[in-house]
C-alpha cells in the first residue's frame, strides 16, 4: 500500500464487526465484561488496551512502516516511556537543539534517577561517535530541529548505533512520515507529538511510538501499561480522523512553506531565514536525501536583532495566531526568546541561534496570498 492510501486505510480493516461502521467506534469504556475469569474478547481494562486506541496504534504503525504502534497521553509521555527502558548509570547522546519540554524531561526528571545525557550538535554525524562509551544505550535525534531547522543525518546516526549496539530514537514530529520515515533509514524507535501534524487540527494532545522489533515493542508496551500514560478513546478517534488527511495537508504545508520561505528571503528587513529547502542550508543535501519535501516550519530573524521589534511583528499578525505549538491547519507564529525558550539564559540560547529577533512560523494550509499579505503588513 502506498503512503497516501495508508493514511486512510492503514490498519483499519474490520474495525467494527458489529455494524460495519466505516470509522472505528469510540469505545468509551474503562472495562469489558468477562464470561469467565480471564475469558474476554481481547480487551480487559482500558489502560491495558482499548479498541479505538488499538485502531489508532495500528494506523501509526502503518504510516511509519513499522510493526508496532503505541499511543500515549502526550508526546512527552511517549518520550518518558522510551527513557524508562534505561537504568541508572546509562547514558544518552541527544541532539542539543531540542524541543524544550524534552530537554526539561531529560535534565529535570531523568537526571535525578541517574541517567546521564550528553547534548551535542549532530549536524556533523561524526561528532556522535565521539560521545559513545561503555554506558551509552541510546541516541536521541530530533530532525529538523526546533526552532533552528538543523538537519541531522538519520542514516549516519543509525550506522553509529548499529556499530555500538545502541538504540536510535528519532523524534519525527516536525517532518511526519509524509516527509521522512526514520525506521526505513535505520532507526529503532520513531516518536511523535501527535498533538502537532498527525492530529493536525490543534484539538488534541497525544504522543506516539512506532517500532519494528518485537522485544522492544513488548518492553514499551509493558511500560505503557505499567506507567499508565495512555490516551482516551475520544482523542484516539480525533487523531484517526486527522491522519486521514495527513498527506493532503502536508502537501499544502510544504507548498505554502516554500512560498513563504522565499518571500522572507527576498524581504529587505529580514536578516536570515532558516528553512531546509534552501540550497544554502548547511545540510540541504541530507534533507534532500532523507526527506520528500521540506515542510512548513520556518524560522527567521529581522535585521538589527531587536527584541521589541520581533514582539511587535508577532503581535501585529492577524491571520497567523500568536501561540505555542505547531502543525495544525491554521498558521501560528511564535517568539522563542519570550515564549518556548524564555527560561533559558540569553547567553545559552544565543549559542544555539535563538536570538532576540528570532520568529518561528508554523505555516498552515490557508491561501498563501493571505498569509504573505499578513506577514507584509506585520513586518512593515
Ligand atoms: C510538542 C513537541 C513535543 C512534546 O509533545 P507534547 O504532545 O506537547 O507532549 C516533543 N517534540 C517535539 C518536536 C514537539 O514539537
Amino acid at each position: 500500500m502506498k503512503f497516501n492510501t495508508k493514511t486512510i486505510h492503514g490498519g483499519q480493516h474490520d474495525v467494527d464487526p458489529a455494524y460495519g461502521s466505516v470509522m472505528p467506534p469510540i469505545y468509551q469504556t474503562s472495562t469489558y465484561a468477562q464470561s469467565t475469569p480471564g475469558g474476554h474478547k481481547g480487551f480487559e481494562y482500558s489502560r491495558s488496551g482499548n479498541p479505538t486506541r488499538a485502531a489508532l496504534e495500528r494506523a501509526f504503525a502503518s504510516i511509519e512502516n513499522g510493526k508496532h504502534g503505541l499511543a500515549f497521553a502526550s508526546g512527552l509521555a511517549a518520550i518518558d516511556a522510551v527513557i524508562k527502558l534505561l537504568k541508572p548509570g546509562d547514558e544518552v547522546i541527544s541532539t542539543n537543539d531540542l524541543y524544550g519540554g524534552t530537554y526539561r524531561l531529560f535534565t529535570k526528571v531523568f537526571e535525578q534517577f541517574g541517567v546521564k545525557f550528553h547534548f551535542i550538535g549532530m549536524e556533523n554525524a561524526d561528532n556522535v561517535e565521539k560521545y559513545v562509551n561503555d554506558n551509552t544505550r541510546l541516541i536521541w535525534v530530533e530532525t529538523p530541529t526546533n526552532p533552528m531547522m538543523n538537519i541531522i543525518d538519520i542514516k549516519a546516526c543509525a550506522a553509529v548505533a548499529q556499530k555500538h549496539d545502541l538504540l536510535l530514537a528519532v523524534d519525527n514530529t516536525f517532518a511526519t512520515p509524509y516527509l521522512q520515515q526514520p525506521l526505513d533509514l535505520g532507526a529503532d524507535i520513531v516518536m511523535h507529538s501527535a498533538t502537532k501534524y498527525l492530529g493536525g487540527h490543534s484539538d488534541v494532545v497525544m504522543g506516539a511510538l512506532v517500532v519494528n522489533d518485537d522485544d522492544l515493542a513488548e518492553k514499551l508496551y509493558f511500560i505503557q501499561n505499567a506507567s499508565g500514560a495512555v490516551c482516551g478513546p475520544q482523542d484516539s478517534f480525533l487523531v484517526l480522523r486527522g491522519l486521514k488527511t495527513l498527506h493532503v495537508r502536508m502537501q499544502r504545508h510544504c507548498e505554502n512553506g516554500k512560498a513563504i520561505a522565499e518571500y522572507l528571503l527576498d524581504h529587505p528587513k529580514i536578516e536570515k531565514v532558516y528553512w531546509p529547502g534552501f540550497e544554502s542550508h548547511p545540510n540541504h543535501a541530507i534533507a534532500r536525501d532523507q526527506m520528500r519535501d521540506f515542510g512548513g516550519m520556518i524560522s527567521f530573524v529581522t535585521k538589527g536583532n531587536n527584541y521589541d521589534e520581533a514582539v511587535r511583528i508577532v503581535e501585529n499578525l492577524k491571520i497567523f495566531t500568536l501561540a505555542e505549538s505547531l502543525g495544525g491547519v491554521e498558521s501560528l507564529a511564535g517568539h522563542p526568546a519570550s515564549m518556548t525558550h524564555a527560561s533559558i539564559p540569553k547567553e545559552e540560547r544565543e549559542k544555539t541561534g535563538v536570538v532576540d529577533a528570532l520568529i518561528r512560523l508554523s505555516v498552515g494550509i490557508e491561501d498563501v496570498k493571505d498569509l504573505i499579505e499578513d506577514l507584509e503588513q506585520a513586518i512593515g
